[in-house]
C-alpha cells in the first residue's frame, strides 16, 4: 500500500508513519515514494549514484534551504523520494551502498 500523506510505502493496512489508512491506497507509477533518509555526505553520494542509473529522484532538506546554507550542509540530513515504478531499483541500490541493514 502507500500512504498519500507520507508518501512511504509499506505492508498491511495502516501506515507505520501516520497509523492511519485514510491515506493509503494501491501505489500507482508516478507516486513519489520515501526511500531514504541521509546526511552528508552519503546523501550527495547517493544522489550521484541514483543520477547514473537514470532514476529520477526528489530530495528534500528537513531543514529550510536559507537556514541549511547558513548552518553548513554537512549538518542537514536529506530526504529522498523516488517514483513507485523506480523504487525497486533504487532499493537496490541503497541496499548495495549502506547494507541490508542501513537505518532508513
Ligand atoms: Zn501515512
Amino acid at each position: 500500500m502507500y500512504c498519500q500523506k507520507c508518501r512511504l510505502l509499506f505492508e498491511g493496512r495502516l501506515c507505520p508513519k501516520c497509523g492511519k489508512d485514510r491515506h493509503a491506497r494501491a501505489p500507482e507509477a508516478s507516486d513519489p515514494c520515501f526511500l531514504i533518509e541521509r546526511g552528508e555526505p552519503w546523501s550527495s553520494m547517493l544522489a550521484d549514484v541514483l543520477k547514473q542509473h537514470g532514476i529520477p529522484a526528489i530530495v528534500s532538506g528537513r531543514m529550510g534551504a536559507g537556514l541549511a546554507t547558513r548552518v553548513g550542509s554537512f549538518l542537514e540530513s536529506s530526504r529522498f523520494y523516488v517514483r513507485y515504478d523506480d523504487y525497486e531499483r533504487a532499493n537496490a541500490i541503497v541496499d548495495e551502498l549502506f547494507g541490508d541493514d542501513a537505518p532508513r
